[in-house]
Protein backbone atom coordinates (compact mmCIF):
# COMPACT_ATOMS: atom_id res chain seq x y z
CA UNK A 1 0.00 0.00 0.00
CA UNK A 2 2.59 2.36 0.61
CA UNK A 3 4.37 1.77 -2.46
CA UNK A 4 1.41 3.39 -3.86
CA UNK A 5 1.91 6.91 -2.07
CA UNK A 6 3.32 9.40 -4.13
CA UNK A 7 6.61 10.80 -3.09
CA UNK A 8 6.61 13.98 -1.51
CA UNK A 9 9.45 15.51 -4.01
CA UNK A 10 11.77 13.58 -6.05
CA UNK A 11 14.52 14.69 -4.73
CA UNK A 12 13.69 13.71 -1.66
CA UNK A 13 13.36 10.21 -2.81
CA UNK A 14 16.72 10.36 -4.23
CA UNK A 15 18.63 11.19 -1.30
CA UNK A 16 16.73 9.07 1.00
CA UNK A 17 18.31 5.53 -1.30
CA UNK A 18 21.89 7.07 -1.43
CA UNK A 19 21.54 7.28 2.27
CA UNK A 20 20.24 3.74 2.75
CA UNK A 21 22.76 2.43 0.38
CA UNK A 22 25.38 4.51 2.40
CA UNK A 23 24.52 2.46 5.65
CA UNK A 24 23.31 -0.80 3.87
CA UNK A 25 19.76 0.05 6.25
CA UNK A 26 16.38 0.30 4.17
CA UNK A 27 15.03 2.10 7.18
CA UNK A 28 11.14 2.51 7.62
CA UNK A 29 8.14 1.59 9.73
CA UNK A 30 4.35 1.99 9.40
CA UNK A 31 2.20 3.89 11.07
CA UNK A 32 -1.24 5.02 10.92
CA UNK A 33 -2.25 8.59 10.52
CA UNK A 34 -4.92 11.60 9.24
CA UNK A 35 -5.18 13.88 6.63
CA UNK A 36 -4.42 17.38 8.48
CA UNK A 37 -7.08 18.99 6.56
CA UNK A 38 -10.17 16.89 6.34
CA UNK A 39 -8.62 14.65 9.42
CA UNK A 40 -9.61 11.51 7.44
CA UNK A 41 -7.50 8.17 8.76
CA UNK A 42 -5.03 7.47 6.58
CA UNK A 43 -1.78 4.75 6.50
CA UNK A 44 1.36 6.50 6.28
CA UNK A 45 5.10 5.68 6.68
CA UNK A 46 8.50 7.10 8.87
CA UNK A 47 11.36 7.05 7.07
CA UNK A 48 15.09 8.45 6.42
CA UNK A 49 15.18 11.23 4.63
CA UNK A 50 18.36 13.61 4.27
CA UNK A 51 16.03 16.52 5.93
CA UNK A 52 15.81 13.67 8.56
CA UNK A 53 13.11 10.69 9.86
CA UNK A 54 9.75 12.47 8.58
CA UNK A 55 6.37 11.14 8.32
CA UNK A 56 5.40 10.90 4.77
CA UNK A 57 1.49 9.87 3.92
CA UNK A 58 -1.19 10.75 1.53
CA UNK A 59 -4.77 12.02 1.52
CA UNK A 60 -6.91 10.87 -1.50
CA UNK A 61 -8.57 13.87 -1.83
CA UNK A 62 -6.06 16.66 -0.10
CA UNK A 63 -2.85 14.67 -1.40
CA UNK A 64 0.47 14.01 -0.07
CA UNK A 65 2.07 15.45 3.56
CA UNK A 66 5.34 15.55 4.76
CA UNK A 67 6.19 16.23 8.36
CA UNK A 68 10.05 16.02 10.57
CA UNK A 69 9.59 13.60 13.31
CA UNK A 70 13.34 13.49 14.51
CA UNK A 71 16.89 14.41 13.59
CA UNK A 72 18.07 11.40 12.62
CA UNK A 73 17.14 7.67 13.11
CA UNK A 74 19.46 6.41 15.44
CA UNK A 75 18.50 9.15 18.42
CA UNK A 76 14.58 8.45 17.11
CA UNK A 77 15.27 4.59 17.63
CA UNK A 78 16.60 4.73 21.32
CA UNK A 79 13.29 6.44 22.09
CA UNK A 80 11.16 4.43 20.23
CA UNK A 81 12.39 1.13 21.41
CA UNK A 82 12.78 2.83 25.12
CA UNK A 83 10.79 0.17 27.80
CA UNK A 84 7.36 0.94 28.39
CA UNK A 85 5.25 0.34 31.76
CA UNK A 86 1.86 -0.21 30.53
CA UNK A 87 -1.08 0.26 32.94
CA UNK A 88 -4.82 0.11 32.18
CA UNK A 89 -7.73 1.77 33.55
CA UNK A 90 -9.66 -0.10 36.07
CA UNK A 91 -12.86 0.49 33.79
CA UNK A 92 -13.58 0.65 30.10
CA UNK A 93 -15.56 3.83 29.31
CA UNK A 94 -16.39 3.63 25.89
CA UNK A 95 -17.34 0.84 23.37
CA UNK A 96 -15.33 0.36 20.07
CA UNK A 97 -17.63 1.04 17.05
CA UNK A 98 -16.25 3.19 14.20
CA UNK A 99 -12.62 2.19 15.46
CA UNK A 100 -9.44 4.43 17.08
CA UNK A 101 -9.06 7.34 16.77
CA UNK A 102 -13.29 7.76 16.36
CA UNK A 103 -14.47 6.23 19.49
CA UNK A 104 -12.28 8.12 21.52
CA UNK A 105 -13.47 8.10 25.51
CA UNK A 106 -11.33 5.93 26.17
CA UNK A 107 -12.28 2.96 24.31
CA UNK A 108 -10.70 -0.54 24.74
CA UNK A 109 -7.98 -0.31 21.96
CA UNK A 110 -6.44 2.23 24.60
CA UNK A 111 -3.01 1.28 26.09
CA UNK A 112 -2.55 3.21 29.02
CA UNK A 113 -4.38 4.19 32.16
CA UNK A 114 -5.13 8.40 33.48
CA UNK A 115 -1.43 9.44 34.88
CA UNK A 116 -2.32 13.20 34.52
CA UNK A 117 -6.42 14.73 33.79
CA UNK A 118 -6.52 17.83 31.96
CA UNK A 119 -9.92 19.59 33.44
CA UNK A 120 -10.44 22.77 31.47
CA UNK A 121 -12.99 24.37 33.76
CA UNK A 122 -12.98 27.82 31.17
CA UNK A 123 -12.80 28.34 27.58
CA UNK A 124 -11.97 32.63 28.75
CA UNK A 125 -8.55 33.65 29.04
CA UNK A 126 -7.07 37.75 29.86
CA UNK A 127 -4.10 37.28 27.24
CA UNK A 128 -4.82 37.05 23.34
CA UNK A 129 -1.61 35.09 22.58
CA UNK A 130 -0.64 34.33 18.99
CA UNK A 131 0.37 31.05 19.87
CA UNK A 132 -2.76 29.27 21.90
CA UNK A 133 -3.49 25.29 21.83
CA UNK A 134 -6.89 26.21 23.09
CA UNK A 135 -7.54 29.24 20.42
CA UNK A 136 -8.68 30.95 24.10
CA UNK A 137 -10.09 34.43 23.59
CA UNK A 138 -12.05 37.00 26.40
CA UNK A 139 -15.58 35.31 25.96
CA UNK A 140 -16.58 31.98 26.04
CA UNK A 141 -18.43 28.96 28.59
CA UNK A 142 -17.20 27.44 31.17
CA UNK A 143 -17.75 24.48 33.47
CA UNK A 144 -19.81 24.35 36.83
CA UNK A 145 -18.54 23.61 39.69
CA UNK A 146 -20.83 20.97 39.65
CA UNK A 147 -20.20 19.80 36.44
CA UNK A 148 -16.21 19.51 37.45
CA UNK A 149 -16.70 17.67 40.45
CA UNK A 150 -19.26 15.22 38.59
CA UNK A 151 -16.88 14.32 36.15
CA UNK A 152 -14.05 13.94 38.70
CA UNK A 153 -16.02 11.32 40.47
CA UNK A 154 -16.30 9.47 37.22
CA UNK A 155 -12.70 9.68 36.70
CA UNK A 156 -12.57 7.80 40.22
CA UNK A 157 -14.35 5.46 38.69
CA UNK A 158 -12.86 4.90 35.76
CA UNK A 159 -9.23 4.80 37.34
CA UNK A 160 -10.02 3.35 40.13
CA UNK A 161 -8.47 6.23 42.31
CA UNK A 162 -7.71 9.75 42.29
CA UNK A 163 -4.88 10.54 40.03
CA UNK A 164 -2.83 14.43 39.74
CA UNK A 165 -4.88 16.76 38.21
CA UNK A 166 -4.71 19.66 36.44
CA UNK A 167 -6.72 22.33 36.11
CA UNK A 168 -6.39 24.82 32.54
CA UNK A 169 -8.59 26.25 30.46
CA UNK A 170 -8.42 29.30 28.84
CA UNK A 171 -6.80 31.04 32.29
CA UNK A 172 -8.17 29.03 35.16
CA UNK A 173 -7.58 31.43 37.48
CA UNK A 174 -10.74 33.58 35.74
CA UNK A 175 -12.96 30.90 36.79
CA UNK A 176 -15.42 32.61 39.71
CA UNK A 177 -15.20 29.15 42.07
CA UNK A 178 -11.53 27.77 41.08
CA UNK A 179 -10.81 27.56 45.05
CA UNK A 180 -14.17 26.08 45.53
CA UNK A 181 -13.57 23.59 42.92
CA UNK A 182 -10.22 23.07 44.09
CA UNK A 183 -11.52 22.02 47.87
CA UNK A 184 -14.28 20.24 46.51
CA UNK A 185 -11.57 17.75 44.12
CA UNK A 186 -9.56 17.76 47.18
CA UNK A 187 -12.83 16.29 49.25
CA UNK A 188 -12.95 13.94 46.59
CA UNK A 189 -9.36 12.79 47.69
CA UNK A 190 -7.43 14.43 45.09
CA UNK A 191 -4.15 14.83 46.31
CA UNK A 192 -2.00 16.06 43.43
CA UNK A 193 -3.59 19.20 41.67
CA UNK A 194 -2.15 22.07 39.62
CA UNK A 195 -3.16 24.91 37.51
CA UNK A 196 -1.91 25.65 34.12
CA UNK A 197 -1.58 28.99 34.12
CA UNK A 198 -0.33 32.47 32.39
CA UNK A 199 0.34 33.88 36.14
CA UNK A 200 -1.08 37.30 35.18
CA UNK A 201 -4.15 37.04 38.60
CA UNK A 202 -1.44 35.26 40.62
CA UNK A 203 1.06 38.48 40.16
CA UNK A 204 -1.31 40.88 40.67
CA UNK A 205 -2.66 39.56 44.42
CA UNK A 206 -0.72 37.50 46.50
CA UNK A 207 -3.62 36.58 48.51
CA UNK A 208 -4.61 34.30 45.51
CA UNK A 209 -1.88 31.87 45.56
CA UNK A 210 -2.29 31.67 49.56
CA UNK A 211 -6.04 30.69 49.30
CA UNK A 212 -5.40 27.90 46.58
CA UNK A 213 -2.68 26.33 48.35
CA UNK A 214 -5.03 26.48 51.53
CA UNK A 215 -7.63 24.85 49.52
CA UNK A 216 -5.67 22.03 48.84
CA UNK A 217 -3.38 23.19 45.59
CA UNK A 218 -0.04 21.90 45.32
CA UNK A 219 1.34 23.54 42.53
CA UNK A 220 1.23 26.12 39.22
CA UNK A 221 2.22 25.27 35.50
CA UNK A 222 3.65 28.31 34.85
CA UNK A 223 3.74 29.58 31.60
CA UNK A 224 6.77 31.15 30.14
CA UNK A 225 8.64 31.56 27.09
CA UNK A 226 11.81 33.72 27.20
CA UNK A 227 13.81 35.60 28.99
CA UNK A 228 14.14 38.23 26.32
CA UNK A 229 11.06 40.46 25.80
CA UNK A 230 11.13 39.77 22.00
CA UNK A 231 10.46 36.18 22.75
CA UNK A 232 7.59 37.29 24.85
CA UNK A 233 6.15 39.30 22.52
CA UNK A 234 6.32 36.89 19.51
CA UNK A 235 4.81 33.92 21.32
CA UNK A 236 2.25 35.88 24.10
CA UNK A 237 1.89 39.06 22.21
CA UNK A 238 3.49 41.62 25.19
CA UNK A 239 6.52 40.83 27.55
CA UNK A 240 5.72 39.59 30.69
CA UNK A 241 8.37 38.85 32.18
CA UNK A 242 8.53 40.97 35.16
CA UNK A 243 4.46 39.86 35.89
CA UNK A 244 6.36 35.98 35.67
CA UNK A 245 8.45 36.93 38.37
CA UNK A 246 5.94 38.40 40.39
CA UNK A 247 3.57 35.20 39.74
CA UNK A 248 6.28 32.74 41.09
CA UNK A 249 7.50 34.96 44.01
CA UNK A 250 4.07 34.54 45.36
CA UNK A 251 3.53 31.27 44.36
CA UNK A 252 6.79 30.44 46.10
CA UNK A 253 6.33 32.10 48.95
CA UNK A 254 2.69 31.02 49.38
CA UNK A 255 4.53 27.06 49.50
CA UNK A 256 3.05 25.97 46.02
CA UNK A 257 5.15 24.22 43.60
CA UNK A 258 6.10 25.90 40.33
CA UNK A 259 6.98 24.15 37.07
CA UNK A 260 7.37 26.67 34.27
CA UNK A 261 6.11 25.16 30.91
CA UNK A 262 7.85 26.87 27.82
CA UNK A 263 6.13 26.84 24.46
CA UNK A 264 9.48 26.53 22.34
CA UNK A 265 8.82 27.92 18.97
CA UNK A 266 11.74 26.85 16.26
CA UNK A 267 13.44 30.47 15.31
CA UNK A 268 11.71 32.37 18.48
CA UNK A 269 13.08 31.07 21.42
CA UNK A 270 14.91 27.32 20.53
CA UNK A 271 18.24 29.23 21.60
CA UNK A 272 17.17 30.25 25.03
CA UNK A 273 16.39 26.78 25.91
CA UNK A 274 19.17 26.70 28.89
CA UNK A 275 19.18 30.11 30.35
CA UNK A 276 15.90 28.79 30.96
CA UNK A 277 16.63 26.24 32.70
CA UNK A 278 19.28 27.85 34.38
CA UNK A 279 16.50 30.64 35.48
CA UNK A 280 14.16 27.79 36.86
CA UNK A 281 16.86 26.18 39.01
CA UNK A 282 18.08 29.95 40.28
CA UNK A 283 14.89 31.09 41.40
CA UNK A 284 14.40 27.65 42.94
CA UNK A 285 11.68 26.34 41.22
CA UNK A 286 10.09 22.14 40.97
CA UNK A 287 11.12 21.91 37.71
CA UNK A 288 10.43 22.94 33.92
CA UNK A 289 8.98 22.07 30.91
CA UNK A 290 9.81 22.20 27.45
CA UNK A 291 6.72 21.62 25.11
CA UNK A 292 6.58 22.83 21.14
CA UNK A 293 4.24 24.73 19.44
CA UNK A 294 2.08 22.41 17.39
CA UNK A 295 -0.51 23.14 14.37
CA UNK A 296 -3.39 23.28 16.56
CA UNK A 297 -5.77 25.99 17.62
CA UNK A 298 -4.26 29.60 17.09
CA UNK A 299 -0.83 29.60 15.18
CA UNK A 300 0.84 32.01 12.90
CA UNK A 301 1.06 31.14 9.72
CA UNK A 302 4.66 31.86 9.48
CA UNK A 303 5.25 29.04 11.27
CA UNK A 304 5.74 25.90 9.23
CA UNK A 305 5.36 22.78 10.80
CA UNK A 306 6.34 20.12 7.91
CA UNK A 307 10.53 20.48 7.64
CA UNK A 308 10.94 23.16 10.80
CA UNK A 309 9.18 21.29 13.56
CA UNK A 310 11.03 21.10 17.07
CA UNK A 311 11.17 17.46 17.85
CA UNK A 312 13.05 15.56 21.18
CA UNK A 313 15.93 15.07 19.20
CA UNK A 314 16.27 18.62 18.27
CA UNK A 315 15.60 19.35 22.01
CA UNK A 316 18.24 16.85 23.00
CA UNK A 317 20.67 18.51 20.71
CA UNK A 318 20.18 21.96 21.85
CA UNK A 319 20.23 20.94 25.50
CA UNK A 320 23.59 19.57 25.11
CA UNK A 321 24.95 21.99 22.87
CA UNK A 322 23.81 25.31 24.73
CA UNK A 323 24.88 23.90 28.18
CA UNK A 324 28.54 22.77 26.88
CA UNK A 325 27.46 18.81 28.29
CA UNK A 326 26.27 20.25 31.41
CA UNK A 327 22.99 18.35 30.88
CA UNK A 328 23.78 15.78 28.12
CA UNK A 329 21.36 14.17 25.96
CA UNK A 330 21.65 10.37 27.85
CA UNK A 331 20.81 12.48 30.81
CA UNK A 332 17.03 12.99 29.35
CA UNK A 333 15.48 9.37 29.68
CA UNK A 334 12.50 8.81 27.49
CA UNK A 335 9.84 8.15 29.77
CA UNK A 336 8.27 4.82 29.98
CA UNK A 337 4.52 6.14 30.19
CA UNK A 338 3.37 6.68 27.92
CA UNK A 339 5.00 6.37 24.81
CA UNK A 340 8.81 6.75 25.16
CA UNK A 341 9.04 8.70 21.77
CA UNK A 342 6.47 11.84 23.63
CA UNK A 343 8.39 12.82 26.53
CA UNK A 344 11.71 12.87 28.08
CA UNK A 345 12.44 13.71 31.71
CA UNK A 346 16.14 14.46 34.04
CA UNK A 347 15.86 14.57 37.52
CA UNK A 348 18.47 17.22 38.52
CA UNK A 349 20.23 18.03 41.80
CA UNK A 350 21.31 21.54 42.32
CA UNK A 351 23.97 21.56 44.49
CA UNK A 352 25.15 25.13 47.09
CA UNK A 353 27.15 26.49 44.01
CA UNK A 354 24.25 26.38 41.41
CA UNK A 355 25.84 23.49 39.77
CA UNK A 356 23.62 21.32 38.21
CA UNK A 357 24.23 17.20 38.76
CA UNK A 358 21.58 14.52 36.72
CA UNK A 359 21.09 12.45 38.99
CA UNK A 360 20.93 9.51 36.45
CA UNK A 361 24.60 9.80 36.70
CA UNK A 362 25.04 9.22 40.19
CA UNK A 363 22.52 6.46 40.96
CA UNK A 364 22.26 4.94 37.07
CA UNK A 365 19.59 4.69 34.62
CA UNK A 366 18.11 1.62 35.63
CA UNK A 367 17.23 2.85 39.15
CA UNK A 368 15.42 5.73 38.10
CA UNK A 369 13.24 3.87 34.70
CA UNK A 370 10.26 3.49 37.38
CA UNK A 371 10.08 7.10 38.69
CA UNK A 372 10.80 8.55 35.11
CA UNK A 373 7.71 6.67 34.09
CA UNK A 374 5.58 7.58 37.44
CA UNK A 375 6.68 11.17 37.56
CA UNK A 376 7.90 10.33 40.87
CA UNK A 377 8.06 13.31 43.32
CA UNK A 378 11.22 13.58 45.16
CA UNK A 379 10.42 12.56 48.40
CA UNK A 380 8.61 9.02 46.86
CA UNK A 381 12.29 8.90 44.41
CA UNK A 382 14.67 9.70 47.19
CA UNK A 383 12.73 7.30 49.88
CA UNK A 384 12.41 4.19 47.42
CA UNK A 385 16.26 4.80 46.01
CA UNK A 386 18.80 2.52 47.55
CA UNK A 387 19.10 0.07 49.53
CA UNK A 388 18.28 -0.42 53.64
CA UNK A 389 19.73 -3.49 54.22
CA UNK A 390 23.45 -2.43 55.03
CA UNK A 391 25.65 -5.40 54.12
CA UNK A 392 23.49 -7.26 52.06
CA UNK A 393 25.83 -7.15 49.03
CA UNK A 394 23.24 -5.81 46.62
CA UNK A 395 25.42 -2.10 46.26
CA UNK A 396 22.54 -0.36 46.51
CA UNK A 397 23.26 1.18 50.45
CA UNK A 398 26.53 2.74 48.80
CA UNK A 399 23.95 4.72 46.62
CA UNK A 400 21.91 5.84 49.93
CA UNK A 401 25.24 6.99 51.34
CA UNK A 402 26.41 8.86 48.15
CA UNK A 403 23.20 10.70 47.71
CA UNK A 404 23.08 11.65 51.26
CA UNK A 405 26.33 13.41 50.81
CA UNK A 406 25.24 15.15 47.76
CA UNK A 407 21.87 15.98 48.50
CA UNK A 408 23.30 18.20 51.59
CA UNK A 409 22.10 21.54 51.06
CA UNK A 410 21.41 21.11 47.72
CA UNK A 411 18.11 22.09 45.89
CA UNK A 412 16.03 19.28 43.91
CA UNK A 413 15.06 20.08 40.21
CA UNK A 414 13.59 17.94 37.16
CA UNK A 415 14.03 19.02 33.06
CA UNK A 416 11.02 18.02 30.87
CA UNK A 417 9.83 17.40 27.74
CA UNK A 418 6.78 16.87 26.14
CA UNK A 419 6.37 16.11 22.60
CA UNK A 420 2.85 16.55 21.35
CA UNK A 421 1.33 15.59 18.10
CA UNK A 422 -0.94 17.80 15.72
CA UNK A 423 -2.64 16.32 12.62
CA UNK A 424 0.53 16.74 10.15
CA UNK A 425 2.55 14.30 12.51
CA UNK A 426 -0.30 12.32 13.86
CA UNK A 427 0.90 8.36 14.84
CA UNK A 428 -2.18 6.24 16.37
CA UNK A 429 0.30 4.10 18.21
CA UNK A 430 1.77 6.84 20.18
CA UNK A 431 -2.21 8.33 20.81
CA UNK A 432 -3.50 4.95 21.77
CA UNK A 433 -0.61 4.87 24.78
CA UNK A 434 -1.64 8.59 26.05
CA UNK A 435 -1.87 9.22 29.56
CA UNK A 436 -2.30 12.81 29.53
CA UNK A 437 -5.53 12.90 29.21
CA UNK A 438 -8.39 15.92 28.72
CA UNK A 439 -11.53 14.95 31.05
CA UNK A 440 -14.58 16.22 29.35
CA UNK A 441 -17.44 17.29 31.14
CA UNK A 442 -19.52 14.45 30.88
CA UNK A 443 -16.27 11.97 32.14
CA UNK A 444 -14.98 11.52 29.29
CA UNK A 445 -10.73 10.86 28.69
CA UNK A 446 -9.28 11.43 25.25
CA UNK A 447 -4.99 11.74 24.94
CA UNK A 448 -4.42 15.82 25.01
CA UNK A 449 -3.08 15.76 21.32
CA UNK A 450 -5.91 13.90 19.79
CA UNK A 451 -8.23 15.94 21.72
CA UNK A 452 -6.56 19.20 20.17
CA UNK A 453 -6.65 17.90 16.62
CA UNK A 454 -9.88 16.13 16.32
CA UNK A 455 -12.48 16.52 18.93
CA UNK A 456 -12.18 20.22 20.75
CA UNK A 457 -14.83 22.08 19.74
CA UNK A 458 -14.23 25.26 17.04
CA UNK A 459 -14.24 28.97 18.58
CA UNK A 460 -14.12 28.15 22.03
ZN1 LIG B 1 -7.90 15.01 3.50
Amino acid sequence: MNDRLPAPGAASQTANARLDIRSGLRYGHDVISMCPQCLLTIPGRVLSTAAGVVMQKTCPEHGAFESLIATDIASYERMRQAPRFVKLPARVAMPEAKGCPDDCGLCPAHEQHTCLAIVEITTRCNLPCPVCLADATAKGPELSREQVLSSLQTLIDTEGQPVPLQFAGGEPTLHPDLIDIVRGARDLGYGKMEIDSNGLLLARDPRLAIELRAAGLTGVYLQMDGLAAAENVFIRGRDLRAEKLQAIIHCRDAGLQVVLAVTVVPGVNDQALWSLIQFAAEQRLTGINFQPVVLSGRFPSELEQGHRRFTATHFLRAIEAQSGGALRAADLMPMSCPDPRCGLLAYIVVDRDGKLLPLNRLVGDERLKKHVAEMSDWDVLLRQLGCDSAGCGCGDGDVREQLASVLEGAELFSVGFHGMMDALCFDQERARRCCVHKLTADGKLMPFCLYNMKYRPQGC
